[in-house]
């Protein structure tokens, strides 16, 4: 699959992070427009474009994911935080390249916008 998304150019290199993690399966930064005192977001080097196109095949990744950026906020000496994974442009997907957003540093309300 081609992939020409930001997050893409973030995985080759051609375009800059702050970044505060990466191995062989994933990439984690700090979200560029932080909408929280802590932002970040982890992505799947596996140009999977939402959770959406996700199968069985990719659930060790996904777990993968999630347990990663747990593990960021639990460096950062987090307790609380919200995950969010915008699916498809009406939930508020802007950057089509799967991406798990960690945020935290504020209180949080319910339901989102
Ligand atoms: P979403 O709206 O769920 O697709 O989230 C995309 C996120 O990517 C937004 O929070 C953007 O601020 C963030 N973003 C876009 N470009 C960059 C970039 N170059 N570096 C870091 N974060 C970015």
């Amino acid at each position: 699959m081609t992939e020409t998304s930001v997050f893409s150019k973030i995985i080759t290199g051609e375009i800059p992070c702050q970044k505060l993690h990466e191995d062989e399966l994933c990439i984690a930064f700090n979200d560029i427009s932080a909408q929280a005192p802590i932002h970040f977001l982890v992505i799947p080097k596996k140009p999977l474009v939402s959770l959406y196109e996700c199968q069985e095949k990719d659930k060790d990744l996904l777990g993968h994911l999630l347990l990663i950026g747990k593990n960021i906020a639990q460096s950062k000496n987090l307790k609380n935080w919200r995950t969010v994974i915008n699916t498809g442009e009406e939930s508020g997907q802007t950057v089509f390249h799967l991406h798990i957003h960690f945020l935290s540093g504020r209180k949080m309300s319910w339901p989102p916008g």
